[in-house]
């Protein structure tokens, strides 16, 4: 028997999740599929004259709770499956985390790191365009994620605001989030999934009486979420043993520098070749001793021999679904803790959710009240999880799935199918 596809792994968790909180069939099955699937191929003149064909999705999975909401990722992997099982991801996160969003999720089957500049901004541009009347602030919410930025997302809002008539402009800037601050970001986005893993990390330390001072961190994955979260590690006194990307893993004795890590990522586009790094195998990276493991890459990142090497005491997923279902059962049987990504890693949507409000209302925020009100937010959602699993007597996963199911189920329930 093949192994389940990404999708196929997150509809079990939702069905599970679903079944546990006697979720009636018929909202089950509406909530099985998205509600709509977009694939579109267009042509980019490249830098030497020729066109390349791309192809791009946008699935847009429930918005019963609100417009659709989910990101844009370029990466040369990326196929319907996948955003299928990410648009879907994204309905569960919005509902557990009680935002007015639904899910959705879009991407382009490229490597971007073999485009020039010029020709990932025509790629963007044309994508956008393609996607034409399918997007927009009251209707469905781009963001970034593998891949993509804040220059990306700069390059959508233009492309779309573009396509509007002159006095509609301005009220469109919110058709994606992620934006720089120059164009209408919001302070604190670039941080904001990597800072709602702190919150989470720190809410389980105070419940396991654990002083992160001199703990311990592998990361896997070193881009947006994985070096922000480097540095607001180290400012808790949290060292980093080992590091991973897709040009491989290393590790430092001493513990990483991870500014200079950073400076150097940005100026080298990977890990590859930092001086003060001793190149390592995947297999001692999985098994660098260490208190957490942050997985901040791709998703099934984590299968069971990973899960056999991996000894950590607790994982805090970044990325959306890195740890296969028969690699979590082996961790949850070696009693590591995972703080599953529907929680750890929604600090993103929070804060696209603030930069999609600061928009309408014409508002910039301070970081210090962004920060605090992520902060309550992410404080709250680790509450409900840890409490709704210890009543039960379930895990994380399957607490986080259960919440958001169960707040779907009501909005379905009160609201009735049409017609
Ligand atoms: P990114 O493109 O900025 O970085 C991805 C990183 O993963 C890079 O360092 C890349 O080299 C590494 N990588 C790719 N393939 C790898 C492999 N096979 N082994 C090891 N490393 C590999 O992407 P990001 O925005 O940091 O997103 C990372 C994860 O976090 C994704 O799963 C994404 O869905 C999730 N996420 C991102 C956000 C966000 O705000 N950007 C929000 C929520 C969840």
């Amino acid at each position: 028997m093949s192994a389940p596809s990404f999708s196929e792994i997150v509809r079990s968790h939702s069905t599970r999740a679903a079944e546990l909180m006697g979720v009636s069939s018929a909202v089950q099955t509406i909530l099985a599929e998205p509600k709509r699937e977009l694939i579109v191929h267009f042509p980019v003149r490249m830098d030497d004259g020729s066109f390349r064909l791309f192809k791009g999705y946008r699935v847009q999975h429930n918005n019963i709770l609100g417009p659709y909401k989910g990101g844009i990722r370029f990466h040369e992997t990326v196929s319907l499956d996948d955003v299928r099982a990410l648009a879907a991801m994204m309905t569960w996160k919005c509902a557990l985390m009680q935002l007015p969003f639904g899910g959705a999720k879009g991407g382009v089957t490229v490597d971007p790191s073999t485009l020039s500049r010029g020709e990932l901004e025509r790629v963007t541009r044309r994508f956008t365009h393609d996607l034409g009347d399918n997007i927009g602030p009251n209707h469905d919410i781009p963001a970034p994620d593998v891949g993509t930025n804040a220059q990306v997302m700069v390059w959508m809002m233009d492309t779309y605001m573009n396509t509007v008539s002159e006095s509609q402009k301005q009220v469109q800037r919110a058709v994606v989030t992620g934006k720089s601050l120059a164009a209408g970001g919001s302070q604190g986005r670039d941080k904001a999934t990597s800072q709602g893993m702190i919150h989470c990390l720190q809410r389980w330390a105070d419940d396991h009486r654990v002083d992160l001072a001199g703990c311990s961190a592998i990361i896997q994955g070193f881009g947006q979420v994985g070096s922000h979260l480097a540095m607001l590690l180290v400012r808790l006194g949290v060292s980093i043993y080992a590091v991973a990307d897709k040009s491989g893993a290393y590790k430092s004795a001493e513990g990483f520098n991870p500014h200079k890590l950073v400076a150097y990522v940005r100026e080298h586009g990977v890990l590859a070749g930092y001086p003060r790094a001793e190149p390592i195998s995947q297999e001692e990276f999985f098994s660098t001793p260490a208190d957490f493991f942050f997985p901040a890459a791709l998703q099934n990142a984590v299968g069971p021999a990973e899960a056999e090497r991996l000894d950590v005491r607790l994982v805090v997923e970044g990325a959306n679904g890195p740890i296969t279902p028969e690699a979590e059962r082996i961790l949850l049987d070696k009693g590591v803790d995972i703080i599953p990504d529907l929680l750890a890693n929604a600090g993103g949507v929070v804060v696209s959710y603030f930069e999609w409000l600061q928009n309408r209302r014409t508002e910039r925020w301070t970081l210090a009240h962004v920060d605090a009100r992520l902060e309550r937010q992410m404080n709250e959602a680790y509450m409900r999880v840890s409490l709704h699993a210890a009543d039960r007597g379930i895990d994380r996963r399957t607490a986080a799935y259960a919440l958001a199911v169960a707040h779907l189920a009501e909005a379905y329930e009160e609201r009735g199918v049409f017609p």
